[in-house]
């Protein structure tokens, strides 16, 4: 089987492990979780990093530090994967959703900006205090509208930028346009720790409140003395050597996912049926975090069947992700009932990615595109 990722493990990972383990500094206190967030956050052109356990954790803390709480709403692209919609649930807010736009599969921006307006200026919501934007598979949402619309109904962004290390919009890195960003480290990411995630910020404030939330709130003077809940997400100095390995490559891995990407396009464009990822817009190119494709109306089938005949012919797949309004768990809860993102819909039934991971070769890219090339039709 080819799987659908396998990190590139072959820099300093090694090194830097065996400095933990010789110098016994393995849990949070290590001196490479500081290391990593000043260098990573430096990176994304942000003042503070904190480092957390994962990525699903970081939103939960941003979520908390931007000061989201019962009754707040956060409008959000429908097509997500659960973190970000869940992160707004638990604080006792509501995720108000978006469709996406067909061509880039990020937020529909035209519908944000029609979705923000209708909501404050004609039904006077006023529980709408923030956008969760999500940068979905390769390329950002284009942060200027989000940017203007925030500013003029004074609402915080909140940056989900886990699948974006290295993309930029409009030459400027992303994660660095929301009051508060967050990146993640799973292993299918630009790059890894095994499990873990930042927050970043230029807020002093913001960022304190964060390394208080993640250090369950713990207070400077009576430690054991609490004003606060707050949680323990905090990262180890084993995660954080990985980090720090892996975050000297990150041009190298970029570099290596845009070829992919290129290559990818060129071996299967002639391929009929199949909307392949939009390879640049006005605002950036493609950074192809995962090779997603959608079946074309033309095509009797969907993406489970796609996926089955790949998985017989031992080519991995993911689905895309599963709308947020047709989530069972957040239907259970009386949310999102009877809404309808038929764009979103589409993608998650029709929409799914073969292997994309940084050690794929290209005789595997080249075994993936024939299995689809001659095996997807028969
Ligand atoms: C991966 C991912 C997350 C969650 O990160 P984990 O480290 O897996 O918890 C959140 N948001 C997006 C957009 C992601 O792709």
């Amino acid at each position: 089987m080819i799987p659908v990722n396998e990190p590139l493990l072959d820099g300093n990972e090694k090194k830097y492990l065996e400095e933990c383990i010789d110098t016994g500094w393995i849990s949070s206190e290590g001196p490479f979780v500081k290391e990593f967030e000043e260098k990573f956050s430096a990176r994304v052109g942000r003042k503070f990093g904190i480092a957390v356990a994962n990525g699903s954790v970081a939103l939960d803390t941003a979520v908390a530090a931007v000061g989201i709480t019962h009754g707040d709403e956060v409008v959000m692209p429908t097509f997500t994967i659960i973190s970000p919609a869940a992160s707004v649930v638990r604080a006792g807010g509501r995720p108000v959703l978006v469709d996406s736009d067909a061509a880039t599969w990020n937020m529909d921006l035209g519908q944000l900006q029609d979705k923000v307006k209708s909501e404050i200026e004609v039904k006077k919501n006023k529980n709408i205090k923030a956008i969760m934007v999500v940068h979905v598979y390769g390329l950002p949402v284009d942060m200027n509208p989000v940017l203007e619309l925030a500013d003029k109904y004074d609402l915080k962004i909140i940056e989900d930028a886990a699948e974006m290390h290295g993309q930029t919009c409009h030459g400027r890195p992303c994660g660095s346009f929301g009051d508060i960003g967050i990146f993640s480290f799973y292993p299918n990411k630009h790059i890894t720790t095994g499990e873990g995630g930042m927050v970043v910020t230029d807020d002093e404030e913001m960022a304190e409140r964060c390394r208080s939330l993640r250090n369950l709130c713990f207070q400077a003077r009576k430690r054991f003395v609490h004003e606060e809940l707050g949680w323990n997400f905090r990262m180890t100095n084993l995660q954080a050597a990985l980090g720090l390995a892996q975050l000297e490559r990150l041009d190298e891995f970029v570099g290596r996912k845009r070829n992919m990407g290129k290559r990818y396009t060129g071996l299967l464009s002639a391929i009929p049926g199949l909307q392949l990822p939009l390879p640049k817009t006005a605002y950036a190119e493609s950074i192809y975090w995962v090779y997603g494709m959608v079946l074309k109306n033309e095509v009797p089938f969907d993406a489970e069947e796609a996926m089955r005949r790949l998985a017989e012919r031992k080519v991995g797949t993911r689905p895309f992700f599963w709308p947020m309004h047709e989530q069972p768990v957040f239907q259970k809860m009386g949310l999102f009932t009877d809404e309808r993102h038929p764009v979103a819909e589409r993608l998650a039934r029709r929409g799914f990615y073969i292997p994309s991971g940084l050690a794929l070769t290209e005789e595997q890219m080249d075994r993936v595109s024939a299995a689809v090339r001659n095996d997807l039709w028969r």
